[in-house]
């Protein structure tokens, strides 16, 4: 079966629940069992089925298995937020005197995960140019027990040679985990390409209109045990609403999708021929850095991208953003409307250095028509 029919298909069984098309939200704490024979088997395997609310209920598991169907990943766990896949898969394999790589793009608060959580455990951090490919190799030693990748990075848009890097980690015994959640299982089936987790803030495309907090991990039988137990340790659990919402998102993920692709990169495509940009970061375009490989590896592109303005001051700044009409201001995107954020790479990068000058502004392509997003844009740059 196709992706796209996958992802109307998975999770759901209507024959099971008497005809009805979606499956049914399961608020659950207590899980009663018949007799103490009952109770004794599910004692013994806490982590398959229902067991107590804290483990999950049918709807977190219809959301998992819509997930791990969709990027051919065996098991899928659900969790609490993005954040919460993310430290999940980092603490189910680091522990005292390991060693961790996390590429030097990464997502701001997995940075602020390893120099405070991971430091204060003896876990080292070790951050890594992400145009490094398989020479990553030479960073790992005896004490490396997990690679982290985010790509493209979802501030400044470099794109990894995931395949190498999940190669590299294969070969000397060390977990790969790939933040994937720019691209979505649609984008980048990055199991396939090697990855043994492929985690995902469904907080973002996923649910897709900006109203649910959700993660979920996506990853191999040998290691669903570790991540479960981990999440279930934490008392990290998603509520079934969310997992409802995660649900219900992925039937409309495909279309909302190319759509916010599509107009991204006619806005990027705008944007490169504004006198006041300097740069646009975003892999689909042909003279991106990261094009070569992202055309290699990735099946499509989403709504988020980022561009540099030449030097503005910050009234400058104000003035073009405070204006804007379709363009909120916030953190997290995915939703259906469209975003916009200053940002500043070099507070965000220890192995690598930012040496362009100017603003970065990460732009989130929403739903709207994208000649009101471009003409919102246009006078937005008239203002500076
Ligand atoms: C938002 C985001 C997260 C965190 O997700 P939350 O659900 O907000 O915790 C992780 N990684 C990336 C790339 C994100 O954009």
């Amino acid at each position: 079966m196709k992706k796209r029919s996958r992802l109307i298909s998975a999770g759901r069984d209507p024959r099971q629940q008497h005809g009805i098309v979606n499956p049914p939200v399961y608020r659950a704490s207590t899980v009663l069992f018949p007799d103490l024979d009952a109770l004794e088997h599910a004692s013994r395997r806490p982590f398959e089925g229902v067991y107590y609310g804290r483990h999950g209920t049918p709807t977190t598991f219809a959301f998992e298995a819509a997930m791990a169907e969709l990027e051919r990943a065996e098991r899928a766990i659900a969790v609490s937020s993005g954040l919460a896949a993310i430290a999940v898969s980092l603490l189910a394999f680091l522990e005292q005197g390991d060693h961790v790589l996390v590429a030097d793009n990464v997502y701001g608060p997995t940075r602020i995960f390893c120099d405070n959580f991971l430091q204060q455990m003896g876990v080292q951090t070790t951050y890594y140019d992400p145009l490094l490919g398989e020479d990553i190799k030479y960073l790992m030693d005896t004490r490396t027990r997990v690679v982290f990748m985010e790509s493209p990075g979802s501030l400044t848009f470099e794109v990894q040679d995931v395949p190498a890097i999940a190669r590299e980690a294969r070969a000397q015994g060390v977990v790969s985990v790939i933040d994937n959640t720019w691209a979505t299982p649609l984008y980048l089936p990055a199991i396939e390409h090697g990855v043994d987790i492929s985690l995902h803030a469904a907080t973002k495309y996923i649910t897709g209109h900006a109203d649910a907090m959700l993660g979920v991990i996506n990853t191999r039988e040998e290691y669903f045990t570790r991540l479960k137990r981990t999440a279930v340790t934490l008392g990290n659990c998603p509520g079934s609403e969310e997992c409802n919402l995660g649900l219900r998102g992925l039937r409309t993920l495909d279309v909302r999708l190319e759509r916010h692709g599509r107009t991204a990169l006619q806005i990027a495509e705008w944007l490169q021929g504004q006198p006041e940009v300097r740069r646009v970061l975003h892999p689909a375009l042909p003279d991106d850095p990261g094009h070569a490989l992202w055309q290699r590896d990735f099946e499509g592109a989403s709504g988020l991208f980022s561009f540099i303005l030449n030097p503005v001051s910050r009234t400058q700044l104000a003035a073009m953003l405070d204006g804007l009409e379709h363009f909120g201001m916030g953190y997290s995107w995915g939703g259906y409307e469209s975003l916009i954020l200053p940002v500043d790479p070099p507070s965000l990068r220890t192995a690598t250095q930012w040496e362009e000058p100017g603003q970065v502004i990460r732009v989130h392509a929403g739903l709207e028509d994208p000649e009101d997003l471009i003409a919102d844009l246009a006078a937005g740059l008239a203002r500076l």
